[in-house]
């Protein structure tokens, strides 16, 4: 078991990448691992679409669809929370919705962890349901910067998303339990705004709304200092709601032993332990780009 933990992996490494020239940016990277105890070399294939978008890339942008998508989830989350405190009234209960709704806060952080871990470390734009995710998460980590350029609809849409399709059915079945419906409609709410939460934390202080900052400086809400954790290697604090989860992940080693399992499993390596560029890190010219005079 010991023998194939990520820091006994033999890495071939490949000459590091560096990119000068933006029109010249599609590069196939192959490198191989050992495993000295389980498994033979193997070649894995590594494609890196490093071309980065313009800071006004319509990919960037929201279209109607993905406004669409950021309304259902709303309108499902304020219905959810409507709920939870129509079945607060009618059961004369207060303390434990409440109580139940700071929980779905605290659990939407560990959500958001698994999932960015998920999506961050295996997959790709090719990959069927999450592929989009993964693409944009792979994107992320090449150009943070755009994530503050992404428009909120084109940002929220997928979580949206999963929330309306997930929650809606949930609400006509269990509308009437207030606990449940405070806890989901808090933990959906933040769990939906939680990539608004990652973009505030790549946002200059001085042009965010002083109340974000102020839930930031709390603790409340993801601060910048800790996500410039998950920008470095090795990448570590992959919760994005207020990132109060990761220091218990990190000490227990949870990602590890998730990746282990997957690895044990499925003989699938995630990303972080891979080859250096390998879609984890920032490119060394990582600035957006300026359009030509
Ligand atoms: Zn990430
Ligand atoms: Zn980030």
């Amino acid at each position: 078991m010991m023998s194939i933990l990520p820091q006994h992996l033999h890495l071939h490494r490949a000459a590091p990448i560096r990119h000068h020239n933006h029109h010249q940016r599609n590069h196939r990277v192959y490198c191989t691992a050992t495993n000295p105890s389980k498994t033979s070399p193997k070649l894995e294939k590594l494609v890196i679409n490093t071309a980065p978008p313009k800071t006004d890339d319509p990919s960037l942008k929201s279209t109607w669809g993905h406004r669409a998508w950021l309304a259902a989830g709303s309108t499902t989350v304020l219905l959810t929370l409507s709920n939870s405190i129509t079945a607060s009234i009618d059961s004369h209960m207060w303390v434990e919705p409440i109580l139940s709704g700071v929980t779905g806060y605290f659990f939407s952080d560990l959500a958001t962890g698994i999932y960015h871990w998920g999506i961050d470390n295996y997959g790709d734009e090719s990959t069927p349901l999450i592929g989009k995710q993964a693409g944009m998460a792979l994107g992320h980590h090449k150009w943070p910067w755009t994530i503050v350029k992404r428009e909120v609809a084109n940002n929220l849409h997928a979580l949206a998303g999963g929330v309306t399709v997930i929650l809606l059915p949930i609400n006509l079945i269990y509308h009437d339990r207030p606990l449940a419906m405070a806890f989901l409609g808090v933990a959906s709410g933040c769990i939906m705004l939680s990539q608004q939460f990652h973009a505030w934390a790549h946002g200059t202080k001085s042009k965010l709304p002083p109340v974000v900052v102020a839930l930031q400086d709390a603790g409340i809400l993801l601060s910048p200092s800790h996500h410039a954790g998950h920008h470095t290697p090795p990448c570590k604090n992959y919760c994005i709601v207020s990132g109060i989860w990761d220091g218990f992940l990190d000490k227990h080693r949870v990602y590890e032993g998730l990746e282990m399992a997957v690895f044990e499993k499925f003989g699938v390596r995630p990303r972080s332990w891979g080859e250096v560029n390998s879609g984890m890190v920032e490119e060394m010219d990582a600035s957006p780009p300026t359009s030509p005079p």
